[in-house]
């Protein structure tokens, strides 16, 4: 019997260790799908990546968008190759764009300390590290307006505007609130720089504290980005939902994951919360998910990359997608796996971490572990 429960994936693996991480994530997505009833279809797709540039002189087809916002989500690997694309070409043509055109405004990772993960900065007291960051993806200091005068003057001058709008400021903050309301800690710590930015820092700090009245069961707190960075160092296991504009908020989301060890178990998802498939009245922006790394071209090929990153993404999917319990099996899966993998490796014992974890395992060994895991758990 088929389930009433299905989604259409695009999967765009793209480059590097991309197409490596990528085929163990859709069979745990898979794994977790017969385990809890639920259908996905995958439709594949070779571009959004450099491989396909090099034949076709573009990144996308001419149909590209059509194509995704036939999909419920997009689960993209990994794009780049600096040795013969540039950045602002593979990056801006692909998922740059897709951020733009499907309005994906949230930017969100989750920073968790996992077993098996050596962090400088873990258990503090004991405490585990467990924060999820909210960066505003669409406007603020990267806007393009401004530019240069006077050039080749001594009174040369340069100037680039920060948009801050309601419409902007209060999407993100209230996304932030609300995640802040649905976890047990219930704290939100706003990023700002109010003190020296005088004029959107405080605008920013006022939209923060007037949304605040709407969640007096949430904790808030905002610091200067300087010293929250320095706060992200000393004591990560006090934070909770952490939100930024779109420059603090890219800082504040590669230093939490860093904060937590490798970079290769790191997700991250780019949101349009507020988008509805099946409504007549408004275009469908479908969401992205995607490992917070890159494609790795020093070690692509090798079969040693760290598929965890994919795979919570992955797990970030199926949430997005309302399967909750799916979702949760597989986080638990994650962990009991890298728990266990992190027990053989401290007795000493081959282990099947991927060799940024300090191990001597496989992509496609940490990967199948897991996907067997997500059948098992409970
Ligand atoms: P981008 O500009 O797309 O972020 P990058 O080359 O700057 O790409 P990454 O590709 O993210 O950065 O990788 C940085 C380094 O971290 C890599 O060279 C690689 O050694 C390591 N790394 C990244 N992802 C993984 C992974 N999944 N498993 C193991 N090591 C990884
Ligand atoms: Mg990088």
């Amino acid at each position: 019997m088929t389930s009433s429960r299905s989604y259409t994936i695009a999967v765009l693996p793209g480059d590097g260790i991309g197409l490596e991480v990528m085929p163990p994530a859709l069979r745990c997505l898979e794994a977790a799908a017969k385990r809890f009833g639920f259908n996905l279809e995958f439709r594949h797709f070779p571009w959004a990546s450099c491989t396909y540039y090099h034949e076709h002189a573009t990144m996308l087809p001419k149909d590209w968008k059509k194509d995704l916002q036939a999909c419920d989500a997009i689960f993209f690997g990994a794009v780049g190759d600096p040795a013969t694309v540039p950045d602002h070409i593979s990056l801006w043509g692909s998922l740059l764009l897709f951020r733009r055109e499907f309005d994906q405004y949230i930017n969100l990772r989750p920073c968790r300390l996992m077993p098996g993960v050596t962090s400088p900065l873990a258990n503090r007291e004991g405490k585990p590290i467990d924060f999820i960051t909210v960066r505003e993806n669409t406007e603020g200091e990267y806007s393009s307006i401004g530019g240069r005068i006077f050039e080749g003057t001594d009174r040369e001058t340069v100037i680039q505007n920060t948009v801050f709008t309601r419409i902007g400021v209060d999407r993100v903050v209230r996304y932030a609130f609300e995640l802040a309301r649905s976890r047990p800690a219930k704290r939100l710590t706003s990023a700002t720089k109010s003190n020296g930015i005088s004029i959107t820092m405080p605008y920013w700090d006022e939209r923060v504290e007037a949304i605040a009245k709407e969640y007096p069961d949430v904790k808030v707190e905002k610091y200067h980005i300087d010293i929250l960075c320095a706060h992200f160092v000393q004591r990560p296991h006090t934070f909770d939902v952490v939100v930024g504009s779109n420059l603090f908020g890219d800082i504040l989301s590669d230093l939490g994951p860093a904060c937590t060890g490798t970079i290769g178990i790191a997700p991250s998802a780019n949101l349009n919360p507020t988008a509805k498939r099946d409504d007549p009245n408004q275009e469908w922006l479908p969401s992205l998910f995607e490992p917070v790394h890159g494609s790795a071209p020093d070690i692509a090929g090798k079969g040693i990359a760290n598929p965890v990153g994919m795979i919570w993404a992955g797990q970030m999917m199926l949430e997005h997608l309302g399967e909750k319990e799916a979702a949760s099996a597989m986080l638990l899966a994650i962990e009991n796996v890298l728990k266990e993998a992190k027990n053989a490796h401290d007795r000493g014992e081959s282990n099947i971490l991927t060799p940024d974890m300090h191990g001597n395992g496989t992509t496609e060994e940490l990967g199948g572990e897991i996907e067997m895991e997500i059948g098992r758990v409970s």
